[in-house]
């Protein structure tokens, strides 16, 4: 109910608990229990992933986040065979958020990892992968909705930093690579500056 004539109607949270109402839901089983321990889930890390590695549309990264994907499908696999990984969203070349972990639990995003003073980031970071390859573009509807899904989870969640994958594990990963702009993420979101790390690549790259 409303108090008054012109209050806008109750908006629904987009959240049903730490699913997120808009995504499509997958569900992963490569997820565990945020430790007791853990600092509040403060850091969203943007990563890429596609496969085949360049190849888009495929729906093998939802197999892969479900333990579905057969190995033995592309050569490619057989380096990977047997990885059990996940991450809370993927963001498909379509700007479609797809969901595979509850954000209250802890996906398999971010390996060995560092972060704003913190180790293991995935006790306490939500992980969004990006549909796309290392060193390459992304699709502007994949930054309108990376957008508006890091605005939703700053609802809920203390969001104080986003970051890369290789930011967070430097040396060992390279994604989303010098494709990525952090520049439009930062615009879109209007958040400060130092929540986003220090971008070194050079804007002669061609970023989409
Ligand atoms: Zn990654």
């Amino acid at each position: 109910m409303t108090t008054s004539d012109d209050a806008a109607p109750a908006t629904h949270s987009p959240w049903k608990g730490g699913w997120h109402h808009t995504a499509r839901r997958l569900e992963s089983p490569n997820h565990g229990p945020r430790p007791v321990a853990a600092s509040a889930v403060d850091l969203i890390v943007v990563h890429s992933i596609s496969l085949p590695p360049g190849e888009y549309g495929t729906g093998a990264v939802q197999q892969l986040f479900t333990n579905t994907l057969d190995w033995d499908a592309h050569p490619y696999y057989q380096g990977i065979r047997g990885l059990q990984v996940s991450s809370h969203f993927f963001i498909d070349r379509a700007g479609v958020a797809w969901q595979f972990v509850d954000c209250d639990l802890r996906a398999w995003h971010a390996g060995q990892s560092f972060y704003r003073g913190r180790a293991q980031c995935n006790d306490d970071s939500i992980g969004i992968e990006l549909e796309g390859l290392e060193g390459l573009g992304f699709e502007a509807a994949q930054y309108q909705t990376l957008a508006w899904l890091c605005r939703d989870i700053a609802q809920r969640y203390p969001i104080g930093h986003v970051a890369g994958h290789e930011h967070i594990a430097p040396g060992r990963k390279q994604d989303p690579g010098p494709g990525f702009d952090w520049a439009d993420l930062q615009n879109a979101l209007g958040w400060p500056l130092q929540s986003f790390p220090l971008v070194t690549h050079p804007t002669a790259l061609p970023l989409r």
